[in-house]
């Protein structure tokens, strides 16, 4: 799509959304959970991963869980909704229940998007689809023109782009492991500079995922197996998870970001039961992760951890998008390096999907973006870690070229 086209969409569009801003159609932060949050008291035992030790961000780890919703994050399995699925009742458990590691994580970090804490966060939309969520959440900016998930890769500079240039000395320090081969178009607007295995046999720069004889061989069985519960090039998250385990284990990469879908394909069908496995196997990966990280020394405590997701789902659960403004709803755990223990953030706290990068660039020492769609980096992070190190480091801003 030409640069004209692009702009006339956006004008087209912009009308409608301000309209739907006002009438207050979004998501709204008053909306009750299922049940309540899992208590983070900070003051209470300690299972974080890093000991509550709060240092540096020298690298990231994004992993992304497509289209899961905050009312099963925030309140655990929907008794009603398993009931119907046919799932046992030891299956019906709370949130910590359902994402203990996760929880580990949001212990030792800083939570957005909890009911009850804050202002809601949502992807800025208007339509609560996967490859705008993606654009968002990569580009750090509200207008990444782009309104559905036929769009082409995307043009504009984003979070892995600016790495590349500011932090990384070889390609592939900054690396995609996705299962969504479409995720691609999104993360990155000079893929073949950075290393990036997107679904089975995508990405374009993939065989710099292959970075000794076990990486490679995880890559080729994701490449063989079926796509089941995606279609097309889709790969299953267990490939996707192994294949960034090892990753981090061989490269120990600055940034690299790790996109899971399982979940939202389950939902698509409709069966309750298989998304809630697979978000219990996006949670293990973050518990593997975890101890990865931990096993690792100082690459570890200086790396960040994010966790968020693309959108969520509509009333019906099903599906999402335009005429769900509720599936706008999203959250976002941030946890280690240079993050400390801050709990739910009722305030300062991510309120767009635009502000995961302005904040991760701003741990890392990035100079921030100027644009007037650009996200704001989240406050209650930004200014614990400026308290701590701005006047005693002699800065470590670098250029954002
Ligand atoms: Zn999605």
């Amino acid at each position: 799509m030409d640069l004209t086209l692009k702009a006339a969409s956006r004008g087209k569009f912009a009308p409608l959304f301000i309209v739907l801003s006002a009438c207050g159609w979004l998501p709204r932060a008053d909306v009750k959970a299922p049940r309540p949050s899992p208590v983070l008291a900070q003051d209470g035992p300690r299972e974080s991963w890093n000991e509550g030790r709060v240092g540096r961000t020298e690298n990231v780890v994004l992993v992304t869980i497509d289209g899961v919703r905050w009312q099963d994050v925030f309140g655990g399995v929907d008794p009603a909704m398993a009931t119907m699925a046919g799932m046992r009742a030891d299956d019906v458990v709370d949130a910590e229940g359902l994402m203990p590691n996760l929880y580990a994580l949001a212990r030792a970090g800083a939570v957005s998007g909890a009911p009850g804490h804050g202002r809601a966060m949502t992807a800025t939309g208007p339509n609560y689809v996967s490859l705008p969520g993606y654009l968002e959440i990569f580009t750090g900016s509200r207008d990444v023109g782009c309104r559905t998930n036929g769009c082409d890769a995307t043009k504009m500079r984003t979070f892995l782009d600016a790495a590349r240039d500011n932090l990384a000395v070889r390609d592939e320090d900054i690396a995609v492991i996705s299962s969504w081969d479409a995720l691609a178009r999104a993360a990155s607007s000079a893929p073949h500079r950075i290393a990036m295995s997107a679904g089975r046999t995508g990405g374009v720069s993939r065989e710099k995922v292959r970075v000794d004889d076990v990486a490679a061989r995880l890559v080729d069985e994701g490449a063989t197996a079926a796509a089941a519960p995606g279609d097309g090039d889709y790969r299953p998250d267990a490939y996707t998870a192994a294949i960034a385990l090892r990753y981090l284990d061989v490269v120990r990469p600055r940034v690299m970001a790790v996109g899971l879908g399982d979940t939202d394909e389950y939902a698509h069908a409709g069966d309750y039961a298989s998304y809630i496995q697979a978000i219990r196997r996006a949670d293990q990966f973050l518990g593997d992760l975890r101890m990865h990280l931990k096993q690792m020394g100082k690459y570890g405590e200086q790396t960040t951890i994010v966790v968020t997701c693309d959108h969520g789902r509509s009333s019906g659960f099903t599906d999402h998008g335009w005429d769900a403004p509720e599936s706008g709803r999203v959250w976002l755990i941030t946890s280690g390096g240079a993050v400390p223990a801050l709990g739910y953030l009722d305030e300062g706290g991510a309120e767009h999907l635009a502000d995961i990068a302005p904040t991760l660039e701003a741990l890392l020492g990035m100079a921030p973006r100027h644009d007037r769609w650009s996200g704001t980096p989240m406050a209650a992070v930004t200014q614990a870690f400026a308290a701590k190190y701005v006047g005693k480091a002699g800065g470590r801003t670098t250029a954002y070229r």
